[in-house]
């Protein structure tokens, strides 16, 4: 059980880092025409290109959750998939309905979010391929926490 606790909480640390890996080196480099229509959306449509990332996080979890539960896998392997979802769950939350509002969920902010939301914002200051900062989502670089703590 401790074990458990233990690799999923280390799960969604280093998620962090492999989200940030993972936008910074892939979606700003080979699979950019995926992550294109997210920096510059096309009004037409609610889903994004963008949007199939989310399978990133759902296909390991998925099988992770299944191998550990009913497969016969050690229950730490479940850990890991609940690691990745609960990750990803806080990815789509922050990204998707605090900072892009594409639902309309009621949400409160405190500093700790809108420095989320400032980080991002300069994230999407570049609608092109290169030249973007800010790829984390759940930690940003000290100066927005500074400035957001100062203001509130
Ligand atoms: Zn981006
Ligand atoms: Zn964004």
């Amino acid at each position: 059980m401790g074990i458990d606790i233990a690799v999923f909480l280390i799960v969604f640390i280093a998620m962090e880092w492999v989200a940030w890996a993972l936008h910074k080196y892939v979606m700003h480099g080979f699979l950019w025409y995926l992550h294109e229509d997210h920096h510059v959306p096309n009004t037409q449509r609610w889903w994004q290109k963008n949007d199939f990332f989310a399978f990133f996080f759902a296909v390991p979890s998925f099988l992770c959750i299944l191998f550990g539960t009913q497969l016969g896998a050690p229950s730490w392997v479940a850990a890991f998939g609940f690691g990745i979802m609960a990750y990803g769950a806080a990815y789509f939350f922050v990204h998707e309905v605090i900072i892009h509002r594409r639902l309309k969920w009621p949400v409160s902010q405190n500093w700790y979010i809108q420095s989320l939301i400032q980080a991002h914002r300069a994230h999407h200051k570049v609608a092109t391929k290169h030249g973007c900062i800010c790829f984390g989502m759940l930690v940003v670089p000290l100066k927005f926490y500074k400035k957001s703590l100062a203001k509130n």
